[in-house]
Parts: C-alpha cells; sequence; structure tokens
C-alpha cells in the first residue's frame, strides 16, 4: 500500500485485503513480530497522577507565548514527525488551556495528564502521528487534508481542536456527559463553526455526518465496530487502537476502504484508554 510507512512507524504486518468486520486482533494479528516500539498516549492513570506534581511556573515562560509549543514542535520533529501542516496545527493549539490551571508547567510536555472521571488527555506524540497516518489516506492525499472527520472519544478536546485547524469539518463523539460539557466549554473560545462535539457512544459512529474521509479513534476495543467501517468513504482512512483478545496489549491499526475492498495494516504497540459501550454519566 502506498504512503504507509510514514517515517517514524514501524508497520508490523503486511497490508491485508476484506477483513473480516468487525475486525479483531486474533483475525488480523497472527503473522505479527513484537513490536519494537510502545506508543503510551494515556499512561496508566495512576502514573500520570503520579507525575501530576502541582509546579511552580518557571520564570519569564508564559504558557501563552509561542515559544513553549515551538520548543514542542522541535522535540516532534526529532522524533519523526514529519508533516509541516500536523506540526504547524501543533504548533497553533494552546494545549495548555485543555489541562488543569495546577499542571499548566507540564502541559507542553510530551506526556499525557489526567483531565478528570478516570480518562487523560493524549500525549502531543501520539495526537500528531496518528493524525499525520490519517493524513495518508487516498482522500487525504488528494485533498492534502483529512476531509470530513469523526473523532471517538473527544476527552477534553484538545485533538479536537487540532484536527479541526487542519480539516473542514469535524465531528467529536464522547460517551461521558461531564467530559463532552467540559470539552465543550473550553472549545468555546476557540469552537470554530466546522466542529461539531456529540454526547453519544462512538462505539455506533455518527450516521448523520457520514461518510467519513478520516475515522480516528482516542480508545481501544478488541474490535473495530462495522459502524465504523460502514461510515468510512470510499478512499477513506481509519486509524485505531484495537487489543488483541484476551491480552492487554493493544496495537495502532489502519484501514483503509477501497471501491471494492478494506485495507488493514497494523502498527507499533499503543496503550490507550478502553473503548466503552453506552453512555456515562
Ligand atoms: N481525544 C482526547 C483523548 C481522550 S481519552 C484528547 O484530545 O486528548 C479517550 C476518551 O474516549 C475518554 O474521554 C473516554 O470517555 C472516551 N470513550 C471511550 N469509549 C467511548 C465511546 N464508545 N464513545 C465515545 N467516547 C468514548
Amino acid at each position: 500500500m502506498v504512503g504507509l510507512a510514514e517515517p517514524g512507524f514501524v508497520m508490523t504486518s503486511p497490508p491485508s485485503r476484506s477483513p473480516k468486520f468487525p475486525l479483531r486482533l486474533d483475525e488480523v494479528g497472527k503473522s505479527l513480530s513484537a513490536p519494537r516500539t510502545v506508543l503510551r498516549p494515556q499512561r496508566p492513570l495512576a502514573h500520570a497522577h503520579a507525575n501530576a506534581v502541582p509546579r511552580a511556573p518557571a520564570a519569564g515562560l508564559g504558557m501563552d507565548s509561542d515559544d513553549v509549543r515551538k520548543r514542542m514542535v522541535l522535540r516532534l520533529r526529532a522524533i519523526g514527525v514529519v508533516n509541516e501542516s500536523v506540526l504547524a496545527a501543533m504548533g497553533a493549539v494552546p494545549r495548555h488551556r485543555f489541562v488543569d490551571t495546577a499542571l499548566v508547567t507540564q502541559a507542553y510536555e510530551d506526556t499525557s495528564l489526567p483531565i478528570g472521571h478516570g480518562q487523560t488527555i493524549s500525549k502531543p506524540s501520539v495526537v500528531s502521528r496518528m493524525i499525520e497516518l490519517l493524513l495518508g489516506g487516498a482522500n487525504a492525499r488528494a485533498s492534502g487534508h483529512p476531509g470530513r472527520v469523526l473523532e471517538i472519544g473527544t476527552g477534553c478536546g484538545y485533538q479536537a481542536a487540532v484536527l479541526a485547524s487542519l480539516a473542514p469539518q469535524v465531528v467529536s463523539i464522547e460517551r461521558l456527559k461531564p467530559l463532552h460539557d467540559k470539552a465543550r466549554d473550553l472549545l468555546a473560545p476557540m469552537r470554530p463553526a466546522h466542529l461539531r462535539l456529540v454526547y453519544g457512544d462512538g462505539m455506533l459512529g455518527h450516521p448523520p455526518n457520514a461518510p467519513y474521509d478520516s475515522i480516528i479513534a482516542a480508545a481501544g476495543g478488541d474490535a473495530v465496530p462495522a459502524a465504523w467501517l460502514d461510515q468510512l468513504a470510499v478512499g477513506g482512512r481509519l486509524v485505531a487502537p484495537l487489543r488483541r483478545a484476551g491480552t492487554q496489549q493493544q496495537v495502532l491499526v489502519v484501514v483503509d476502504r477501497t471501491e471494492h475492498a478494506c485495507e488493514h495494516s497494523v502498527f507499533e504497540a499503543v496503550n490507550f484508554v478502553p473503548l466503552r459501550s453506552g453512555l456515562g454519566a
């Protein structure tokens, strides 16, 4: 498959045609070699809490200054993020506005942080790499942007803001009402009209705005729900963490929809919060 082996990613299985859906790792992952790198977008919450010690802001380092984000972008380049539009979006979105006041000094470190309700904000390196992967989809390559995007797992809304600075239409779904409300409030000052926040079960996708050119999941289940594939446009690409049945091991899976088939590829190990069905209070 053209364009899949973006720098920084390790593809651990060759692309495969027409997998059964819902896609499960015991079907796709039989020939996987052991992943070489583990991306940890959402560390175990206990670790995130342990590291999240309130610190005094460094003198002269205002979080509203572009310099802090420029430094983060330099670090993203150093670890292999190459797409200039992704780097520009990461440099533009004020991540410190999405984390608790006590944690703002860590907002531009490559770390996940607690956002309440047992969830975390994803690491900048993982957000940027997953969006880079999305941009490798056929429709995204043709248009130069991710097109119509569906994000599953809004959380505090950070990744939705990054996606909205790249795409003409973004729908982001969250199943926890307090987080959906939090994201709405945090995004209000910068919220563009083309970003739609939905309170709902993302496992069902969001049919009213389908089909999507890009689908990105911020939570990992043990199958890619068939609804996501149904709502993926021809030429569209889905990027999601997928858990190997019976284990805690997750890998990043990319599914490309062509006119007559779906092709999937498996990338390196990741560690996302679980994808859960139904609504949570
Ligand atoms: N996108 C966020 C990461 C949020 S963490 C960021 O920008 O950092 C993942 C989120 O997925 C959690 O808020 C969790 O509640 C949500 N989630 C899990 N299962 C879901 C489902 N079925 N539908 C919608 N959201 C879900």
